[in-house]
């Protein structure tokens, strides 16, 4: 069924090997709420164990309702093959440990997310593994940090809180260049971007956010683009050009070859996923399914909204700031323009005359807009950075990211538009 040829409302309804259950025709698709699958005869076990066919052997590795979410996740951002996993954090690790051991090191933008600046200054760190961190504004910076144990470039799309969109295109021209692929968190931008389109070889998501949109299930994925050449580059990357051990003894360029450029995602699934277990469940799957299925329409609605809303705030007497995109100058218009197509994501911060307490007072008079730790929900959301989710972060690394006292974030959801003014406008009356 549809596949890149298709545009995205097609495609998250319909791409992939899916049509109908094969045993009932149920349309929907089923809850594979089971652990293991019978095996056909000993042969098939053993071509399965042995990678010479693909198909359901337990479900920490595989799962049919998963792989269903993978496949139009995959076709959704024009990869080849996607994992699905527990949690947007598995996602991000996993990117990165497929390629890196103790004693390599990658190259990452110093606008992501924070939890995702833990994971890869602190414990990645305690497994040897360096992440270097340079200011994404200069693409060049990421060819001045690149050694012979660079394993990969690490950016998101859209990162808020600057929300200054990532220079997908030169940063991966830079990497064609030295052989080092970028991996890029496209979580803020489903839809409104396809990195792999502009040079990147890896994307993941956070499920958690747009792709659910119902605010109710943790995932995280990953999409392979299946472009970037792994043998070429055999010196950067023995892991998956010498023999594993963890698998008897597989080249996973090599093992891979009858079933398509999948070396990278296929080995992050039966080593990875095998020895860490950071599983999907069938449910959470399914339940992203149905997110999936409405994505294109309800980014529509956020990019709508998050515009109005932008040019309510910058005419507001009480705002210092807008930061969005479409307010944006010079380079960083440019590449929003370049890179992000049908709207500038739903994420918006706003700077208020009155500083930290004005921001906390501003949050706490907001009636409709919830007040969690979270983005990409259907319902409008808003959160004040400094004292929550970047609060981990010393002062110093709070300004690296973006994060200002009076800073509040907002993900602007898809209620009525004049029902997201009207909370915003009494809110801002009570600062
Ligand atoms: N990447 C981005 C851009 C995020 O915003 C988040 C969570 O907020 C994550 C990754 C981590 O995802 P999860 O919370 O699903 O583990």
């Amino acid at each position: 069924m549809p596949t890149e040829s298709h545009n995205a409302e097609t495609i998250v309804l319909h791409a992939g090997s899916y049509r109908a259950d094969p045993a009932t025709n149920a349309v929907a698709v089923p809850i594979y709420q089971t652990t293991s699958y019978q095996f056909n005869s000993a042969e098939h076990a053993g071509n399965l164990f042995a990678l010479k066919e693909l198909g359901n052997i337990y479900t920490r590795i595989m799962n049919p309702t998963q792989a269903v979410l993978e496949e139009r996740v995959a076709a959704l951002e024009g990869g080849v093959a996607a994992l699905a996993l527990a949690s947007g954090q598995a996602a991000s690790l996993f990117a990165v440990q497929n390629i890196c051991h103790a004693g390599d090191n990658f190259v990452c933008s110093t606008d992501i997310y924070g939890g995702t600046w833990n994971l890869f200054q602190n414990t990645l760190s305690t497994m040897g593994i360096e992440c270097r961190f340079v200011d994404p504004a200069d693409p060049e910076n990421f060819r001045r940090a690149t050694d012979a144990r660079t394993k990969c470039y690490y950016g998101e799309t859209l990162p808020n809180p600057k929300l200054a969109v990532f220079p997908i295109g030169e940063v991966a021209k830079i990497g064609e260049q030295l052989g080092v692929p970028l991996i890029m968190d496209n979580t803020a931008c489903p839809v409104l971007c396809r990195p792999i389109q502009h040079g990147a070889a890896i994307t993941m998501h956070s499920t958690t956010k747009y792709i659910g949109g119902h605010g109710t299930s943790i995932g995280g994925i990953i999409v392979d683009g299946g472009k970037f050449d792994w043998e070429k580059h055999a010196d950067r990357f023995p892991m998956l050009n010498k023999p594993d051990p963890s698998y008897h003894g597989a080249v996973w360029t090599q093992a891979v070859k009858p079933l398509g450029p999948i070396a990278y995602i296929l080995k992050a699934r039966v080593t990875l996923l095998r020895d860490v277990g950071a599983a999907m469940s069938p449910f959470n799957a399914f339940m992203f399914i149905q997110g999936l299925e409405t994505l294109a329409l309800r980014m529509r609605q956020h990019c709508a909204n998050a515009i109005a809303v932008a040019d309510y705030l910058s005419n507001h007497a009480k705002v210092e700031k807008v930061i969005f995109p479409s307010k944006m100058s010079g380079e960083a218009k440019r590449r929003a323009e370049a890179y992000l197509k049908g709207g500038y994501g739903s994420l918006l911060g706003c700077e208020l005359k009155g500083g930290r307490d004005s921001g906390r007072k501003f949050i706490d008079a907001l009636k409709m807009f919830y007040h969690v730790a979270n983005i990409g929900d259907a319902r409008s959301l808003a959160i004040h950075p400094a004292t929550t989710t970047h609060s981990q972060l010393t002062p110093e690394e709070q300004l690296q990211t973006g994060v200002t006292e009076g800073y509040v974030r907002l993900s602007v959801g898809i209620e009525h538009i004049d029902d997201i003014i009207a909370d915003l406008g009494q809110a801002l009356a009570k600062t």
